[in-house]
């Protein structure tokens, strides 16, 4: 067989939170696409990624590799968070082509042959997927997350798509490039649209999680996007600068007004309440904008201290 033939290898990164029920299910799902492997002299590889589950996902991980030596495990010593779980499959992975795939089966692996085809054809670096619909989402998340969404089209240079999920199947140029970007503070939806790689969206109904639960409360949800929006965009901090410049310009007209109302009618004492309105109006968007430096510089802190993104336990 020419060099040029040989087979190329396809690692499934697979990060587990608290997922023991789905880690059999997902094994016997991406198995299914077996024979398509076969056909095309792909070797697979899965990695499953435990993020401190406090569950039996590691027991289960564990059966599959006695039976299986192509699943691999990647267990942290406490939960660090899906982008780190990401980030330590990414850098274990051995494939020459890498998909990411959440544990809940809301990444169907039945459409891993299509993504193949795509990017087979070497047209593209990157074949994501996006669901076109929110169906089974409380309609006030839908809500918040079109307008988060819309916010950063607005604020932002990186191309953040609406409904991206995290689930696509990269090359290893891709993988190298994502791995060279080493910030504490991850925010792989930015990230994977910030290194511009040619990427295919392929579209799909959202699907419903199967077993478990979701890990994203509300809070959790709405502090993942305040997340985004400072990992790429420093428009917040321009904001000071404008509300700085337009009040500048209200207390401005504002003077020339009393001056002339007292040149006028004479100058009667009163007006303290809408004073003290004003002084406290003043106050809070100065201690805004004072918080909103913080949140960067908070940022900064943690990136400075160059802490590693993931602690690992065990590997198998
Ligand atoms: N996950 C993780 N660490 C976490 C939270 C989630 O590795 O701290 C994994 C989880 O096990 C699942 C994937 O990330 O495989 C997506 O999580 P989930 O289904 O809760 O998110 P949703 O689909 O609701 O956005
Ligand atoms: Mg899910």
């Amino acid at each position: 067989m020419a060099e040029s033939e040989k087979s190329m290898i396809f690692t499934a990164i697979i990060p587990c939170y608290n997922e023991e029920e789905n880690v059999p299910d997902i094994y016997t799902e991406i198995l299914k696409n077996e024979e398509y492997f076969k056909a095309h002299d792909i070797e697979l590889e899965l990695l499953y990624v435990d993020d401190g589950s406090r569950d039996k996902t590691v027991l289960e991980v564990k059966k599959l590799i006695e039976k299986d030596s192509r699943v691999h495990l990647v267990s942290f010593s406490r939960n660090f968070g899906k982008e780190a779980a990401i980030f330590a499959g990414l850098e274990n992975s051995r494939g020459d082509f890498v998909a990411l795939m959440d544990a809940d089966l809301q990444d169907p692996p039945s459409l891993l042959p299509q993504m193949f085809d795509e990017i087979i054809s070497g047209e593209f670096d990157c074949v994501a997927t996006r669901r076109v619909s929110r169906k089974g989402e409380p309609p006030i998340r839908s809500f918040f997350a079109r307008c988060f969404y819309r916010l950063m089209h607005k604020i932002s240079k990186t191309d953040i798509v609406d409904g991206a999920r995290d689930y696509r199947l990269m090359t290893r140029a891709m993988v190298d490039s994502i791995l060279s970007m080493r910030e504490y503070n991850r925010f792989s939806k930015g990230i994977l649209g910030w290194d511009g790689f040619k990427t295919k969206w392929l579209e799909y109904e959202n699907i419903e999680r199967v077993k478990g639960e979701t890990k994203w409360s509300f809070w959790g949800l709405f502090k993942y996007s305040l997340e985004g929006i400072m990992g790429f965009s420093t428009a917040p901090l321009g904001m000071a600068s404008v509300l700085g410049i337009f009040f500048t310009f209200v207390a401005f007209i504002a003077i020339i007004f009393i001056i002339i109302r007292t040149m006028v009618f004479g100058d009667p004492t009163s007006g303290w309440p809408s004073l003290a309105c004003i002084i406290i109006f003043m106050g809070g968007i100065q201690l805004f904008c004072v918080g909103v430096l913080g949140q960067y510089l908070s940022k900064v802190y943690l990136e400075v201290k160059n802490r590693p993104i993931y602690i690992v336990k065990e590997r198998l």
